[in-house]
């Protein structure tokens, strides 16, 4: 079994005196065969973490255990770990077979004419059987990330280190890869440790998906978890595109009142919520309606701004009719998105009535962060 465990796995680096806390107490269990993706946004120390994980960073305090066994002062040679850069790490001087040979025969007393074996039915695997011959510099990014892939894939180890693999690939090869490595892992069992700043490459590819933030872990869960059960502002916000619209609100007597609206709130909401006043109110873009007319609780008028057309959906940048014409140029008039069907018709300039569902809602404690509902 090759479950990998982080247990509260810290990473402190020294700058002149003081201490930056890179990673800070990370507990995570990635279970044998499981694919889990590593995102956040950048500094946040995800590299860090993978760097730890291969034996390429020492770790300040805390345990890394593959197998139930620990790895934390094994030399990164003595893990059956294999790391994939974002810059590939190919050496320039040898060629494709050269390059995915030498980790086998660095590491392993495989017979040469297995090795042989072993790199021509890993080529194939990956599509650049042709390519064996040449020389990194002979080869496509892409062709060149395949090598990379390869290499790691042919020496079977027990998990697989990706430190954002796609993001020198063009839109539509890195999507393409997307698929196919899901499809590789998948078929190959290998527990696997992604990491992305990009929450789409997250939200499509791993079973599970650990958000981090500031060093901090923030939530493990599975994508669609993550997505309609946040559990902080943080969370919230990260996960989807185009992000949660938030508003600061406070609660009055049974109702969130923010500066250009006031919504009402059930008895079960305020029972939730119940303790805190100080609230931010979310509400996805694509959780808003546009409809034609309404004056209930929850419905508000709203003229649009600006229409983005995005093929199948529109995303319509909305304020709130009470911001409309402003008094002072300098007034801030809050915006916020709806995502509607593109087949809808809306324009710049419309009025349109926005009804923000109440079970949609996500209700957040505005001192500190945690979702609430
Ligand atoms: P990116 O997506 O930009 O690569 P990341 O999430 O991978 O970012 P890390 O590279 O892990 O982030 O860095 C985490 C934090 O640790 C950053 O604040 C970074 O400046 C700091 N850091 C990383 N390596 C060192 C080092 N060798 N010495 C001092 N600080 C470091």
């Amino acid at each position: 079994m090759a479950e990998l465990t982080l247990d509260g796995v810290t990473k402190w680096f020294d700058d002149g005196g003081d201490r930056i806390v890179a990673v800070n107490d990370a507990t995570v269990e990635i279970e044998d065969g499981e694919f889990l993706v590593l995102v956040g946004p950048s500094g946040c120390g995800k590299s860090t973490t993978l760097r730890m994980v291969a034996g390429l960073e020492t770790v300040s305090q805390g345990d890394i255990r593959l197998g139930g066994h620990s790895i934390t002062n094994e030399p990164p040679t003595a893990r059956d770990i294999a790391m994939v850069f974002q810059s590939y790490a190919l050496y320039p001087h040898m060629t494709v077979r050269e390059n995915m040979s030498f980790g086998l025969e660095e590491s392993t007393d495989m017979p040469d004419d297995e090795i042989a074996a072993q790199v021509e039915q890993t080529a194939a695997m990956m599509g650049i059987a042709d390519l064996l011959d040449r020389k990194p510099g002979e080869l496509s990014g892409g062709q060149q990330q395949r090598v990379a892939l390869g290499r790691a894939i042919v020496r079977d180890p027990e998990v697989f280190l990706m430190d954002e693999p796609l993001s020198n690939l063009d839109a539509k090869l890195r999507s393409q890869m997307r698929t196919e490595l899901q499809r590789l892992q998948e078929e190959l069992d290998v527990t696997t440790m992604y990491v992305t700043h990009d929450q789409t490459e997250a939200m499509t590819m791993g079973d599970r998906i650990a958000i981090l933030n500031d060093g901090e872990l923030q939530q493990v869960g599975t994508p669609l978890e993550c997505y309609h059960e946040p559990r902080n502002v943080f969370v919230a916000g990260f996960i989807g595109e185009p992000s949660m619209n938030f508003f600061d609100a406070d609660l009055e007597n049974g109702t969130l009142v923010a500066e250009e609206f006031e919504y009402a709130l059930s008895d079960d909401l305020l029972a939730d919520v119940e303790g805190h006043d100080r609230l931010v109110l979310g509400i996805r873009p694509e959780d808003i309606e546009l409809v034609g007319e309404g004056d209930g609780p929850h419905d508000f008028r709203t003229q649009v701004d600006v229409v983005e057309p995005m093929g199948n959906e529109n995303n319509v940048y909305l304020s709130f009719s009470s911001a409309v014409g402003a008094e002072s140029p300098d007034d801030d008039v809050e915006t916020f998105i709806a995502t509607v069907s593109g087949m809808r018709n809306v324009e710049s300039g419309q009025e349109v009535v926005a009804r923000i569902p109440e079970e949609a809602i996500h209700v957040f404690d505005r001192d500190t962060g945690e979702a609430l509902h």
